[in-house]
């Protein structure tokens, strides 16, 4: 099956082609098309199905337990948020990246740090 995006896209208004472009959003990356003299852009709309499902995630809180398990305590990744992160194939294996920012926040790191 062809990529929408692998098609001639002509702006509907200066009727131009459309150039390939890559936006960010949030660390989130999303494929575009931009007309190079209305500066119009078309978002590639996976990409901005994507994105609208981790806006709804974004800023979500989950009230999780802790547990002991040997000497640390495991807390559960809500499986929505795991499964979303391996969609944007940003696991590649089970390590993630722990970081105790402030006294009272606790982050989580998955994947590599995009450059
Ligand atoms: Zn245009």
């Amino acid at each position: 099956m062809t990529d929408i995006f692998d098609n001639l896209i002509l702006c509907n208004k200066c009727k131009k082609e459309m150039k390939k472009i890559k936006l960010e959003k949030n660390g989130f990356f999303i494929r575009a098309v931009e007309c190079p003299k209305c500066k119009d852009r078309i978002l590639h709309p996976n990409d901005e199905l994507e994105y609208n499902k981790f806006i709804k995630l974004r800023n979500k809180t989950f009230r999780v337990k802790m547990r002991i398990v040997g000497n640390s305590y495991a807390v559960s990744i809500p499986k929505e948020i795991v499964n979303f992160i391996k969609e944007q194939e940003k696991i590649m294996d089970n390590m993630v990246r722990l970081c105790f920012n402030d006294s009272r926040k606790l982050s989580l790191m998955f994947g590599e740090v995009e450059k």
